[in-house]
């Protein structure tokens, strides 16, 4: 008797209808009309089986924080840094149970659109301590059985800015988080502009001296043209990483000013990427950036395609849910990747199906998952979704039938429709 055989479901690498045996958590066989008693028994019907989603960037301690039933913006967008003011003054009202409260809706809500694994930006700074640290903490215990949780430190306040404050960052790593953040544009020099070098150092040193992975928020800004290499904070960041020897292991979210680079300048900034084997997330950047832009508003969106094609591991994720600095997002990723697949120009059936790949493999690559994928002797958090092809699952937004991790059923979905003619 097996904990679970999932059956008639079919994947893009299978060209015929498999079943799914499963037990103790773990796939134990993979092969057609499998004959096994079960504890419980799924009929895919023909449905697609893939590998939970991973969102990869994610501010998981303050999402769902917009107050109000009705979603969106009360005022209109201001600045990166009005946001963070806004930020800076809700989160001082945040307490350690409304933070648990809001992460367990939150990973409520991932796990019924299919996500087994996040890995989840905590601030970090001298306002807020370890708190909003402690709580992921218990939230990572609380729910293990439900969602694969890594903590990124973030500092929210800079690295530079107050350096008797890096203290906090080595004691968060060594009570429990997993990797080390950093936001380029947090840390300002005396002349006002971004002290991105002085930061990115500072976190590289401690991601070094910890032995953590290092997550870097990076070129978050839109200038209007990039000429040369050095005005590219991932370039400088792919830099230390060959310098340091840490190559395969930080992640660039954002990368928007790529988008301004001249076309020979971004060819040499994605080849520096290469090198330093760099993992790149795209987030939400469509949303952000060009609203002062007018006339041919840019949007920011990193060249997806083009990092793609230099064979660089490329992900998306939702960065902010409900939050002051994005009022969307659902935990969605087969939401934010039809939004990805508009803005980067990907529609090819090739293109289509690589979307689902960002945000499943390669998504599980950046956050260093063993056991991942629909194989047998992988740990079973696993998707089947209303649809046949991952081409489907995206411009159907197909509804995620079931939710598996460890071989549990964490949830089940319907989409109902009838039609009176
Ligand atoms: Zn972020």
């Amino acid at each position: 008797m097996i904990d679970l055989l999932i059956k008639n479901v079919t994947s893009s690498t299978h060209d015929r209808l498999f079943d799914v045996a499963i037990d103790k958590g773990v796939i134990s066989v993979i092969a057609e009309q499998l004959n096994y008693d079960a504890e419980e028994v799924i009929d895919g019907r023909g449905s697609l089986l893939l590998p939970g989603f991973v969102e990869s960037h994610v501010h998981l301690d303050i999402a769902l924080s917009n107050d109000g039933n009705v979603p969106g913006r009360k005022e209109p967008y201001l600045s990166h840094y009005g946001l963070n003011d806004t930020l800076e003054r809700r989160r001082k009202q945040f307490t350690p149970e409304d933070i648990l409260e809001r992460i367990t809706r939150a990973i409520r809500l991932a796990v019924r659109h299919g996500v087994t694994a996040m890995r989840a930006q905590c601030h970090v700074d001298r306002t807020v301590g370890l708190k909003h640290l402690e709580v992921l903490l218990r939230a990572k215990e609380i729910f293990s059985s439900h969602m694969s949780l890594q903590i990124v430190v973030f500092p929210q306040q800079g690295l530079t800015n107050h350096p008797d404050n890096v203290f906090l960052f080595r004691e968060a790593l060594r009570n429990g988080a997993d990797v080390m953040g950093a936001a380029s544009n947090l840390d300002r020099a005396d002349d006002g502009s971004t002290n991105f070098k002085a930061h990115l150092d500072k976190a590289m040193e401690i991601a070094v001296q910890e032995d953590v992975d290092l997550d870097a928020h990076v070129d978050l800004g839109l200038p209007p043209a990039v000429h040369s290499l050095d005005k590219l904070e991932t370039v400088y960041l792919a830099q230390k990483v060959i310098e340091c020897g840490y190559q395969g292991r930080v992640t660039a979210g954002h990368v928007s000013a790529l988008d301004s680079a001249e076309p020979a300048v971004a060819q040499e900034a994605i080849a520096m990427i290469r090198e330093a084997q760099l993992h790149v997330v795209s987030q939400p950047d469509l949303y952000r950036l060009g609203r002062d832009d007018r006339q041919s508003k840019r949007r920011g969106l990193t060249r997806v395609k083009e990092l793609i094609n230099a064979g660089i591991n490329v992900a998306y994720a939702s960065n902010n849910v409900r939050d002051p600095l994005r009022p969307m997002g659902n935990f969605d990723l087969v939401e934010e990747g039809l939004v990805l697949a508009h803005g980067a120009h990907m529609d090819t059936i090739e293109e289509l199906g690589t979307i689902i790949k960002m945000s499943t493999d390669n998504a599980a690559r950046i956050l260093g998952l063993k056991r991942y994928g629909i194989k047998a002797g992988n740990d079973a958090d696993l998707v089947i979704l209303d649809c046949q092809t991952p081409q489907e699952a995206l411009i159907s937004q197909a509804e995620k039938s079931h939710v598996i991790k460890r071989g549990k059923i964490l949830a089940t979905n319907k989409r109902f429709n009838e039609l009176y003619w």
